[in-house]
């Protein structure tokens, strides 16, 4: 994801377009989600004097388990970019170091994927999960364990000894 700046970086306001379809590097940062098919990256460099500014688009395609059912899921995410590029030093944390006359925008675009990415990926946010006992997937109806109320259900995620207790009192 590097882009030559030769050319816009003689004359301040100068913008060159961008466009950059291919893997995603690094994509191993993200725990539970993976980026197997390309990404898509469309827009300009601009020469501002000091900095070099970035507007652009990111498409990719994402897919993980559902948190509570384990179902694999697919997600398309489309993502503004507006970052800065400098070749100074900078205490600045919103801006991103650029040396010679290439930017690589790597960083960048794994920084904003890991943003954008849900805390916890789910099927549907109706999605009933697995049941805690029999381990059915109770979005494909209910199963027979015995309804129990939900500081039961509690005691049992907290407890890993809550479910033989509720065994050996029986
Ligand atoms: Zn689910
Ligand atoms: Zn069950």
């Amino acid at each position: 994801m590097k882009f030559d700046i030769t050319d816009i970086k003689k004359e301040s306001g100068a913008v060159m377009e961008i466009r950059y379809q291919g893997p995603l590097v690094q994509d191993d940062l993200y725990d539970m989600i993976s980026v197997k098919d390309d990404v898509l990256i469309e827009g300009t460099l601009t020469n501002q004097g000091e900095e070099i500014f970035l507007s652009g688009v990111l498409k990719l395609t994402y897919t993980g388990q559902c948190a509570r059912c384990l179902k694999p899921v697919t997600r398309t995410m489309t993502l503004q970019l507006n970052e800065r590029f400098s070749s100074r030093d900078t205490d600045d944390d919103d801006v991103y170091p650029y040396e010679g006359n290439f930017v690589d925008l790597t960083k960048t675009v794994n920084d904003n994927i890991i943003v954008a990415l849900p805390v916890r990926l789910l099927c549907s946010e109706q999605c009933k999960g697995l049941c805690p006992v029999c381990g059915k997937n109770l979005n494909q109806g209910s199963c027979q364990c015995r309804p129990e109320q939900e500081d039961k259900k509690q005691e049992k995620t907290e407890n890993p000894f809550g479910i033989l207790k509720d065994y050996f009192s029986h």
